[in-house]
């Protein structure tokens, strides 16, 4: 890779920067000042500083946010703000893009990663990543909710859904509000709000707990992120 890519994928700066901070030669490949931002460099074996400080290469990134409601999941947008503006200056690459979408008014967990397979591997039905939410929903679930979205069924549109696994967490019959989880594997659009109003319910709030196997950090406050851990990483993949 060319060094000049390498300082922009690390952080250093953007490729013009670069070129500035080469040429006052503040860069070192193995040890030797190099001022040339075309120079060809092996990211794994060649030791490059930026003023003495080794720089080490990364290639992806993966963040777990708490997506608020008002934003949405998009990397720009000329109305609205994205998530991707969600993030601070130093964690800011303009490769990262949002894994699925949650709507403006969804709450909840949404991984940002520039990794396009496993964005791939997550989203693809033929992959049946779980998707599990909560909800709050206007109307009184029942039992015969949970065994017709366990059956699968037809939406209002006539679109088809797969079976999903409707748990039922509290019902109060003189509000008309239930409280649920719901678990599906697929990612249509508007897909949970479009089941309950199949069933002649409307969600009234959503937010998503977790993605196959990444549960959302209960730590982070609405808006917030972090870097996923290694351990989270390995058996997301
Ligand atoms: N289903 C929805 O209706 N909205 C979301 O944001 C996610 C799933």
């Amino acid at each position: 890779m060319r060094l000049d890519k390498f300082l922009a994928e690390t952080g250093v700066g953007s490729r013009k920067e670069s070129k500035q901070l080469l040429k006052k030669g503040l860069v070192t490949v193995n040890e030797e000042v190099i001022k040339d931002g075309k120079t060809q460099i092996d990211e794994k074996r060649d030791v490059i500083k930026f003023l003495g400080e080794q720089l080490t290469y990364q290639k992806y990134y993966y963040y777990m946010l708490h997506k608020p409601q008002g934003v949405i999941s998009a990397t720009e947008d000329k109305w609205d703000q994205t998530v991707i503006d969600l993030l601070k200056n130093e964690d800011y690459r303009e490769d990262l893009f949002p894994v699925g979408r949650l709507d403006k008014d969804t709450e909840g967990l949404l991984l940002l990663t520039n990794d396009g397979q496993l964005a791939h591997q997550l989203l693809s039905p033929k992959k049946h990543v779980d998707k599990e939410y909560f909800a709050q929903v206007q109307g009184i679930v029942t039992e015969e909710d949970v065994r017709h979205f366990a059956a699968g069924f037809a939406l209002t549109n006539k679109e088809q859904v797969k079976p999903s696994q409707l748990m039922i967490e509290s019902v109060d019959k003189i509000n008309e509000i239930s409280e649920i989880r719901l678990i599906i594997q697929e990612g249509k659009f508007h897909q949970v709000k479009r089941m309950f109003e199949a069933v002649d319910k409307k969600v009234v709030y959503l937010k998503r707990l977790r993605m196959g196997s990444l549960w959302l950090d209960e730590e982070l406050a609405l808006g917030e992120y972090r870097i996923l851990t290694e351990e989270e990483l390995e058996k997301l993949k």
